[in-house]
């Protein structure tokens, strides 16, 4: 749910991200793990750290780039006092915000580098509502690499250790397992999280701050943890353990949940959530003691599985994640509240939508965009969730929870673009959705139709007479209610034309509903 505060980060952030952000990472290097150690302290913002990089170079590399912010103007950012490789002090340098490391052999190589400094970003070091000191990671797009020297794309996947060193009086956090807490000489406490499985470095997390925990429950075998402050305890241990109906509800809809743990954690995050995997930050204000937080909760819930487990292979594929989450959350309000939910959500959704494009229409896989921010918009979360809710009307309730299925078990733990999703889709099905994917996903807008009932001579017959006025004709079906006489009858109508027109049985009397069951994104023409 990333979405809440766009506003807000966007005007802050458009300073930090710089012109050519996300860039695709050179496919010669694959990073296998991230080891990250980190010294925390109560009297300081000046973060010590030594990562250690295991990384597989496919081919003889002249320079491997990693992401670390530099020092700036404002003395924020992190400088760099040695770089190792496989144990030897390696030819390195430090250039604007890359590690550039020279002369790299084939196999698998392990960097060292050992650093220090206040990051100006990506780990929010700073005071909580109630004004205790906490560590949050805030990773989201491509924040990480402010104080952490990571390949900072979403196609780089890698297991990760987090190795906390910090005043003891803190509770740490983080994504995978807790495989070591020890207090430590001088007042501090070591605490170590491993995740095996390879996450994106965008949902790669660890926080450090005065937290009550609770285990709220298992579904199957996966913990359930709720982290919040001390001062939240009741409400928020309350308002968190909703928490284990989405993890059991998708669980069966989709496949396993895919990490050892999950812990829903109380937060500094910028967003109204941030999904992090197996380990999921939410505003400190989405605890309120009312239950209020159950759809945000449920949003990032499903992220899990899409976005975290197969995750998007370049940052304008998004709308795998922000789509996915977001029709997911609906499906799974659908299930609780009944089909009218559903439908109300899709209807709330399609105006945004259409508010959206009306603004400015671009496709939902867009290019063009810089900032990575931007793409918290409504095409990736809206008309995403769209894409799918189409899709399912498309191909059926049976082939279209196949294909869910089957995406995540062919790409769990891995990178997916459209295409991959898509052909998943075709298979599941047997159709070929080349159309419906071109059209919804690489087509701006959407259809604007101008829907009329003419009644013909013949007394009982009428024509549905339906008119594209956009520039790209798309093809779809229409579902048509036509109530006359007492009498009711649905109609769906194959639309591939800039003019269609079907002969229907229809009192002169009749009226018309236009698409009852709110399955198509369309604008009524004149409607603005
Ligand atoms: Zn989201």
């Amino acid at each position: 749910m990333k979405k809440i505060f766009l506003y807000l980060v966007m005007t802050f952030h458009l300073s930090i991200v710089s012109s050519q952000p996300g860039m695709t990472p050179d496919r010669r290097a694959d990073v296998e793990h991230y080891e990250f150690n980190l010294s925390l302290s109560d009297t300081s913002d000046v973060i010590n750290g030594e990562t250690r990089i295991t990384v597989r170079f496919r081919e003889p590399m002249q320079e491997f780039r990693i992401d670390l912010d530099n020092v700036r103007p404002d003395g924020k950012g992190m400088l760099v006092s040695s770089l190792l490789c496989n144990g030897k002090e390696a030819v390195w340098e430090h250039s604007g915000n890359k590690v550039i490391l020279r002369d790299c052999s084939p196999g698998l190589s392990e960097i060292v580098i050992s650093y220090s400094g206040i990051p100006s970003d990506g780990l929010i070091i700073s005071k909580n509502r109630f004004g205790n000191r906490t560590f949050f990671a805030d990773h989201w797009p491509d924040r990480a690499s402010a104080y952490l020297p990571v390949v900072d794309h979403p196609s780089d996947k890698a297991a990760v250790d987090f190795i906390i060193m910090a005043p003891s009086h803190y509770e740490v956090v983080g994504s995978g397992e807790l495989v070591e807490e020890s207090d430590m000489p001088g007042g501090l406490k070591l605490t170590h999280w491993k995740e095996v499985c390879p996450l994106a470095v965008k949902v790669m997390a660890f926080a450090a701050a005065d937290f009550a925990v609770q285990l709220a429950g298992r579904v199957d075998s996966v913990p359930v943890w709720s982290w919040v402050y001390p001062e939240n305890r009741e409400e928020g241990f309350y308002d968190y353990s909703v928490a284990l109906k989405p993890v059991r509800f998708y669980s069966e809809l989709i496949g396993p949940y895919p990490y050892s743990k999950l812990a829903n954690v109380q937060s500094k995050t910028i967003f109204g959530g941030l999904e992090n995997a197996g380990c999921i930050f939410y505003s400190e204000r989405s605890v309120t003691g009312e239950g209020k937080a159950e759809k945000l909760i449920a949003h990032e819930i499903a992220h899990q599985w899409f976005g975290n487990s197969v995750t998007e292979g370049d940052w304008h594929h998004v709308w795998l994640s922000e789509g996915f989450a977001t029709y997911l959350t609906s499906v799974y309000e659908e299930m609780n509240y009944g089909k009218e939910r559903l439908a109300e959500n899709m209807a709330a959704d399609r105006s945004r939508v259409l508010r959206s494009s009306e603004r400015t229409a671009r496709p939902v896989i867009d290019t063009t965009i810089k900032n990575l921010m931007q793409l918290l918009n409504t095409n990736s979360y809206q008309k995403g969730a769209w894409v799918l809710h189409m899709l399912r009307y498309e191909v059926g309730e049976e082939s279209f929870w196949k294909g869910m299925q089957h995406y995540y078990e062919n790409f769990r733990n891995g990178n997916a673009v459209t295409d991959d999703f898509k052909k998943t889709m075709e298979e599941a099905s047997g159709k070929d959705l080349g159309i419906f994917f071109r059209q919804w996903l690489y087509v701006a807008g959407e259809p604007e139709l101008k829907i009329s009932l003419v009644p013909q001579k013949k007394n009982d017959y009428s024509e549905i007479v339906v008119e594209q006025l956009q520039d790209h004709i798309f093809s779809f079906r229409l579902t048509i209610l036509i109530k006359g006489q007492g009498k009711e009858t649905k109609v769906v109508m194959p639309v591939t034309e800039k003019k269609s027109v079907l002969t229907v049985k229809a009192s002169p009397d009749a009226v018309m509903t236009v698409d009852p069951e709110v399955r198509l994104l369309y604008r009524a023409a004149g409607i603005k």
